[in-house]
């Protein structure tokens, strides 16, 4: 389909969540390497929780309302760094998508944009400081240049998102418990980049 809906968005929201169960130890291990190997942990509780309250939600509900219950729902049970950046991310997503029923190429990008600046706006990361920032900027910047097909964008999304969180593994961190580390982070990627790449990848695949 050419424009996203509210089912859309539940189904991409539930292939997220088996993404994350199935990637959990590979999330965690990234995690141990440079934080404190919970990562994979956290976003899966998080998900689980969301998957138990996607079921109340009613079969109309709009791309925004299924957003706004994963906002809720992660900043609720994920914690860590990772689970408020997450929540702002959905909010300020589902604040952009407002009423509407689906979301065209255009309407799309203006979600990807406020999930990014929400993350941007709690967490202070800039570019290269080793974040999640650095698979959502390079994702949004390559969404936004991808023209007005759905399906295009979404693909352009994830593809920036995974080469951006490849692109922390020679980075020091700036942000975040890696930071901690100077020179030990370099050579490790930055599990909240990996996660990112992953829910993008999730989107592409969601039909
Ligand atoms: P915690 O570090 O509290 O255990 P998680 O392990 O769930 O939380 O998440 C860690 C991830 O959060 C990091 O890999 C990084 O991508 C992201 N992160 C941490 N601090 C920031 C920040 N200030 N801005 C953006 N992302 C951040
Ligand atoms: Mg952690
Ligand atoms: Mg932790």
């Amino acid at each position: 389909e050419q424009h996203l809906d509210g089912a859309w968005t539940r189904r991409w929201i539930e292939a997220v969540a088996a993404a994350v169960s199935s990637r959990k130890a590979e999330l965690t291990a990234l995690d141990r390497a440079i934080g404190d190997a919970d990562h994979g942990e956290n976003l899966d509780r998080g998900f689980q929780a969301v998957l138990g309250k996607l079921d109340a939600l009613d079969d109309g509900a709009t791309p925004g309302a299924v957003l706004k219950l994963v906002a809720t729902t992660l900043i609720s049970t994920v914690g860590g760094a990772a689970g408020p950046l997450y929540g702002t991310a959905f909010l300020k997503g589902a604040m952009a998508a407002g009423e509407r029923d689906a979301l065209d190429a255009a309407g799309l990008v203006e979600v990807l944009t406020a999930a990014r600046d929400g993350i941007v706006a709690r967490g202070k990361a800039e570019l290269q400081d080793k974040t999640m920032v650095d698979a959502w900027t390079p994702a949004v910047d390559a969404a936004a240049a991808a023209g007005d097909d759905v399906r295009a964008v979404l693909e352009a999304a994830a593809e920036a998102a995974q080469a951006g969180a490849v692109a922390t593994e020679p980075l020091v961190a700036h942000k975040g418990r890696a930071s901690y580390l100077g020179e030990r982070a370099i050579g490790h990627r930055d599990p909240g980049a990996e996660s990112t790449a992953l829910m993008l990848r999730a989107a592409a695949e969601t039909r």
